[in-house]
């Protein structure tokens, strides 16, 4: 197999990473700088030219997506089939580590992995046999307790420890009783979440040397993409599976930390020489994917964010088209202008619909877009999500409708026991019998035998009742008053509410929403059938082996990748920054929103489009576009359609409010001048002055050798011993 070569094309900085394999070495470098690239074309360097074995190295990715990826350039670069499954993710490395040694912690190679949805039956489990009620201790709060105690591996010893375990009927505290019968139900099925994965491996490691010592000197040298996003467990991994040898490459911008919330720490990035003295830090300065217009606009705005070091970036790329921002009157009209703009390209640029990706904030977005590309019979594949309409709770919202219209079998059994009514598989199993003998649906199976004792002790009763009441009002109606009406007369609305899930239920608005938007747009009444088979339709045209499709996924999932032409949709105040990061009112949350900007802009190599519509949210919230569009000088980019000057003016009336609000709780200065502070982005550093007007403090950091302006209120500045 022929192979690329190895240095083809790479700069002097990037030669200097691929080439210093020994020891501690960190590339410090904006989006598009050929981090990837340099830390793929590493890893050949190690195979190819000095004779590492693939099984030798390992290679942290931050998504399944970015190491296949990797192994797919890895292989083109060194040719033939090796093992490359050290080029993995985290989770996916310690998979590999625990298949093969969790034996020692007595737990069987064949354990199982535990993702959310097995998490919440293990809990439905438990809440079912202490006879307690789903919405009186939500799974979300519980999950994020289990979450909380698994921040420490304490708990790894309880699960491992074979003497007899606290037995949860004992416990008084309801939580606590939840979370040691949780315990238990894992260890039973020996089941391990995402957590446990790194809790084990690290444990494992800590407690038998001699297996520590065997990956130590197994994995020989170790590089990671993205690490400015590592969680500190993720790091320690790193720290100690390098201690005996320190050939440790790591990759990252702190620019596009997006997982401060998930516990992601830049400064083992910035302050990596903590770790690794001697550390050799390359930085790289030239972007190689986009067009000096995209590069020009995601500096603008990530230069507005405080608690960064400024990076030199440039490009010889020649000048593309101008960024574009759309402001649209509706969601429909957003939507519309996408896909035909989508089309333009495809007509006079030539465009692939693989070459485009539409990037979103949240998961509800991309139903809006979806529709109209649907409409214009484009293909189109989401990442790392389902699509709207395959997403567990439309769909069973959906059978609630199509139940009320057709009494059919599968939407009856979608959801007569969703949330709880004690309809389990004793009852079904006696109405299935009935309902083949009588040759009548379930439905009406259960209508005609409700008052047989079998159902006395269920709330089947109730739930006839609800859509018997509908059947009346049927004609009546609006579809979106029947959907409204009957996800609250048969409490699903209020099960996903209490689920605690925020993703599920804006999910659910979004769907009420689209169909108000539907009614209103055929602007006449239709049928509960004509709606149904309408969206029949839309679900039908959807086919998952898509070859040619446009990519729709979150930003989060656009991490790393690159795009020729790339739409941001949803560029709306309250989404990009969201709603949580405005609420919570400090300066980090909204730098972190800022960064997630800036990762989207930054994946597109040829044409950049912002999109926002007004209207209102599915919250019923009226929509202004996002204040990171003000932030932006209007020579960066091209408005096409009209704002309002009246509309201008409330938008960014509202953002000043809201920034008002985050100003108010003011403190007074916590430090003087000469005092030494640690920053948990800049390091050490010490106070120079102190700006009583501005409520500022000046701070020279010493190991970036900067002075900056950090202000009174932030929190995180504690004061150095050192
Ligand atoms: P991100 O921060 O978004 O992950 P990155 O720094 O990892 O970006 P890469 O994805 O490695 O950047 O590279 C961006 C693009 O530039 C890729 O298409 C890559 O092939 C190309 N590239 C990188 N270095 C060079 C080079 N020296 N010459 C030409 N193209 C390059
Ligand atoms: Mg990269």
């Amino acid at each position: 197999m022929e192979t690329d070569g190895i240095f083809n094309g790479l700069n002097e900085q990037q030669e200097m990473a691929v080439t210093s394999t020994e020891g501690a070495v960190r590339v410090i470098a904006g989006a598009g700088s050929g981090k990837t690239r340099t830390l793929t074309n590493r890893y050949a360097y190690l195979v190819s030219e000095l004779g590492l074995e693939p099984s030798n190295l390992l290679c942290v990715t931050f998504t399944n997506k970015a190491a296949q990826e990797m192994r797919r350039r890895v292989k083109k670069l060194v040719g033939g089939e090796r093992d490359t499954g050290y080029i993995n993710t985290y989770h996916g490395f310690c998979v590999r580590i625990l298949r093969e040694d969790i034996h020692h912690l007595f737990y069987p190679k064949q354990f199982l992995i535990l993702d959310t949805e097995d998490q919440k039956s293990i809990l439905r489990e438990i809440y079912d046999e202490f006879g307690l009620k789903v919405n009186d201790h939500k799974f979300a709060r519980i999950l994020k307790k289990i979450g909380e105690l698994k921040a420490d591996t304490g708990y790894v010893y309880d699960l491992i420890s074979r003497e007899k375990t606290i037995d949860p009927e004992q416990v008084e505290e309801v939580d606590r009783k939840i979370i040691v019968a949780y315990l238990k139900k894992q260890r039973r099925v020996y089941g391990l979440d995402f957590d446990d994965l790194l809790n084990f491996t690290l444990v494992l490691f800590g407690e038998y040397k001699d297996v520590l010592e065997k990956w130590q000197e197994r994995l020989y040298y170790i590089q990671v993409d993205e690490f400015q996003d590592s969680s500190p467990k993720q790091f320690e991994l790193i720290r100690i599976l390098s201690k005996g040898h320190g050939n440790v490459f790591v990759v990252g911008d702190p620019d596009q930390t997006i997982y401060e919330w998930r516990g992601a720490d830049p400064k083992f990035m910035v302050n990596f020489d903590q770790w690794f003295p001697g550390c050799k830090t390359v930085l790289l300065n030239e972007n190689y994917r986009s067009t000096p217009q995209i590069l020009d606009i995601g500096n603008a705005l990530i230069k507005q964010n405080k608690l960064r070091v400024d990076k030199d970036m440039f490009t010889h790329n020649p000048k593309g088209v101008n960024v574009i921002h759309y402001h649209a009157k509706t969601e429909e009209e957003e939507a519309k202008w996408i896909v035909s703009r989508i089309q333009t390209l495809q007509k006079e640029r030539g465009a692939s619909l693989n070459e485009v990706a539409v990037l979103y904030r949240a998961n509800y977005l991309s139903r809006f877009v979806e529709q109209a590309l649907i409409h214009e019979n484009l293909e189109y594949s989401i990442f790392g999500g389902f699509k709207f309409f395959e997403r567990k709770e439309i769909k069973d919202a959906l059978a609630h409708l199509k139940l009320l219209a057709f009494e059919d079998d599968l939407s009856f059994m979608r959801i007569i026991n969703t949330p709880r009514r004690q309809m389990g598989k004793k009852r079904i199993t006696f109405l299935r019998e009935r309902s083949e003998e009588e040759g009548k649906s379930l439905y009406q199976t259960l209508v005609d035998h409700i008052d047989h004792p079998i159902f006395n002790r269920t709330k089947a009763k109730e739930f006839i009742e609800v859509i018997e009441s509908m059947k009346i009002k049927r004609t009546e109606l609006s579809v979106a008053d029947l959907l409204q009406d009957l996800l609250q007369g048969t409490g699903y609305e209020a099960f996903i509410r209490e689920d605690g899930d925020h993703e599920r239920l804006d999910n659910l608005m979004e769907l009420k929403h689209s169909v108000v938007q539907y009614e209103e747009a055929m602007g006449e009444e239709i049928s509960l059938e004509y709606y149904l088979q309408m969206l029949t339709l839309y679900t039908e045209n959807d086919r998952e082996d898509q070859r040619e499709a446009v990519k729709l996924m979150t930003i989060h999932t656009s991490k790393g990748l690159e795009y020729p032409y790339v739409f941001l949709v949803g560029f709306n105040e309250r989404v990009l920054p969201n709603e949580r990061s405005l609420r919570e009112r400090k300066e980090y949350a909204l730098e972190e929103e800022r960064r997630l900007a800036y990762v989207a802009m930054t994946r597109a190599e040829r044409e950049l489009y912002l999109t926002e519509s007004e209207g209102t949210s599915g919250r019923g919230e009226k929509k202004y576009p996002s204040r990171f569009l003000f932030e932006l000088e209007e020579s960066l980019y091209d408005r096409l359609g009209i704002i309002e000057p009246e509309f201008e003016q409330e938008a960014k009336e509202i953002i000043r409010m809201n920034n008002q609000l985050e100003a108010t709780p003011t403190s007074d200065a916590s430090f003087k001048r000469g005092d030494r502070v640690i920053h948990p982005v800049f390091g050490t550093g010490t106070i120079e002055e102190v700006d009583d007007r501005k409520r500022m403090y000046k701070i020279y950091f010493e190991e970036m050798e900067v002075t900056r302006p950090i202000s009174w209120n932030f929190k995180r500045l504690e004061k150095s011993n050192v």
